[in-house]
C-alpha cells in the first residue's frame, strides 16, 4: 500500500467509531482527541490527543481543513514521522 498524501476526508465525531478507515481523519473535539490509521499503511493507528489534554497537539480547521501541530512521531513498524496541514500529509 503506498502511503498517503492526503486525507480523503475529516469525520467530526463525538465518539471515535471502533472500526476506522484508512484516508479518514476521525475528530472527536468533545474528548479533544484525533485518530486515523496510520498514513503508512502500516496498520496501526496514530492517537493525538488535542489541547488543552497533557502533551496535546494544537488544532486548527478552517473550511473541514485540519492542521496539527508539531508533527506527529508513531511508534509503528515503519516509525512514520509526519505532519498534517490542511488534510494533507508532509512526510519528515
Ligand atoms: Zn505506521
Amino acid at each position: 500500500m503506498d502511503r498517503l498524501e492526503e486525507f480523503d476526508r475529516v469525520e467530526f465525531v463525538e465518539y471515535m467509531p471502533h472500526i476506522k478507515v484508512w484516508g479518514v481523519l476521525y475528530v472527536s473535539l468533545r474528548f479533544n482527541l484525533a485518530i486515523c490509521m496510520c498514513p503508512d499503511g502500516c496498520g496501526y493507528e496514530c492517537v493525538m490527543p488535542l489541547k488543552p489534554k497533557p502533551n496535546g497537539w494544537d488544532y486548527e480547521e478552517h473550511d473541514g481543513l485540519v492542521t496539527l501541530s508539531p508533527s506527529i512521531a508513531n511508534d509503528c513498524p515503519y516509525k512514520a514521522h509526519f505532519y498534517i496541514r490542511e488534510n494533507k500529509i508532509i512526510w519528515v
